[in-house]
């Protein structure tokens, strides 16, 4: 097992979905987690009670938001070693439809959020002696869909971040990575594109025919299947490991599937 004791780690988008898997994994591997969302989800209270996981009020794509996280997290081990930048939200829309504010709060979160967080982290990593981020991105950072080109956009622009960042402060020995998943099924974001589906049980069909492996499974990929990267990701058994993002994709990102 995996053991994080002594590490302090924050994770954003921490509330719902694979953030939440990931706070809670992370957690119970060891480290002290602190988790940063635009929202506090009542009905996670009493398992971060019991995993000490403290939930900060954050918007992510507010510099002093963000500022004001990281210094709560480092604050509660006396350093910082671990950060996921994971708050992301959808935008299922054409070029044409899309508004500036729409333009700005996606690519804002899913985007500029982790340059905020990097910006905020990186001196604390570097004082702790080293340390890993790891940025959700999706499987639309490998490769663009047609139905959601901000998005995509959104995700392939912090792909090249990581990367960027994994070149820059590798002699800091600060590792960068991102996780590439979907479909990941009992998230608030599939909740809501299968609720504006016109049959959400064919929409949900549709999601996991597109992924050769959940097809193959017959169901979506779960949180905990992402969080288990992650886990990964940051642990020392990834201590040469930077600059990657792996795809939790079920083979998504690959190509164009066999027929039937
Ligand atoms: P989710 O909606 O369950 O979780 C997203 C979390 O981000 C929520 O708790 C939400 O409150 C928080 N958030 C949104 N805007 C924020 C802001 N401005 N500041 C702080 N917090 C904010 O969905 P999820 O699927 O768990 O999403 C997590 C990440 O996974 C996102 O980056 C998403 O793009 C990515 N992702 C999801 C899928 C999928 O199929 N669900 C696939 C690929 C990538």
């Amino acid at each position: 097992m995996t053991d994080l004791s002594g590490r302090v780690a924050v994770v954003t988008g921490g509330a719902s979905g694979i953030g939440r898997a990931t706070a809670v994994l992370l957690a119970r591997s060891g480290a002290v987690v602190t988790v940063g969302d635009i929202r506090e989800h009542a009905e996670d209270a009493a398992l971060f009670a019991e995993l000490a996981i403290r939930q900060q009020q954050c918007d992510v794509r507010r510099a002093a938001d963000v500022a004001r996280l990281v210094e709560a997290a480092s604050d509660r081990g006396g350093g910082l070693h671990i950060v996921v930048s994971n708050a992301g939200v959808g935008l299922v829309k054409q070029i044409p439809d899309v508004t500036e504010e729409d333009w700005d709060a996606c690519v804002d979160t899913n985007f500029k959020a982790t340059f905020l967080l990097a910006k905020h982290a990186i001196p604390r990593l570097r004082a702790a002696g080293g340390g890993s981020i790891v940025v959700t991105a999706s499987n639309a950072g490998l490769l663009p869909r047609a139905h959601d080109p901000v998005y995509s956009t959104s995700k392939m622009a912090v792909v090249a971040l990581v990367r960027s960042l994994a070149l820059c402060h590798a002699r800091d020995k600060i590792r960068v990575n991102a996780v590439c998943p979907g479909p990941v099924g009992d998230t608030g974001m599939m909740n809501a594109d299968l609720a504006a589906a016109a049959d959400p049980a064919v929409a949900a069909q549709r999601f996991i025919d597109a992924s050769p492996l959940a097809r193959a499974y017959g169901r979506m990929i779960t949180p905990e299947e992402v969080a288990q990267a992650i886990l990964y990701l940051v642990s020392d058994a990834a201590a040469m490991v930077t600059g990657t993002a792996i795809a939790i994709d079920g083979g998504k990102s690959l190509g164009v599937p066999p027929a039937g």
